[in-house]
């Protein structure tokens, strides 16, 4: 089944820790053994997976990324959001979760974050449950 999630993001590049979002998307749909994909329709934004403990990692990785890629460089794209596009990519803009006995399968420290890099927005984030 497909369903979606709607993220109003509040600054222009930012982590949001959906894990349990999708988690209760998993619940309510009853599927005990599967797979879960997440999809980010966006050419700005993305997911990924990674540490969720401690809020340094989420924080090193944004002003990591901003060293790599800064704001303005030497872009063509007129929209003058070519640092969004290029982060987005790297990140990618999907993720598969195993379910088991009803819960995603992520290990201890993973968390699931919605990556956004060219805030804020409202944003949708698509979830496919599928039963094994
Ligand atoms: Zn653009």
């Amino acid at each position: 089944m497909l369903k979606e999630l709607s993220i109003s993001t509040r600054s222009q590049v930012e982590f949001i820790d959906i894990t349990s979002s999708v988690q209760e998307l998993v619940q309510e749909s009853k599927v005990k053994e599967g797979i879960c994909w997440v999809f980010v329709p966006h050419t700005t934004a993305g997911v990924t997976i990674n540490e969720g403990a401690d809020p340094s990692v989420k924080r090193d990785i944004l002003s990591h990324l901003d060293k790599l890629i800064p704001l303005r460089g030497d872009y063509r794209h007129m929209e003058g959001n070519s640092a969004a596009h290029i982060k987005a990519s790297l990140v990618g803009s999907s993720e598969v979760i195993f379910i088991h006995e009803g819960r995603l399968l992520l290990g201890t420290w993973q968390s699931l974050y919605f990556c956004e890099f060219d805030g804020p927005r409202h944003r949708r984030v698509m979830v496919r449950i599928m039963i094994d």
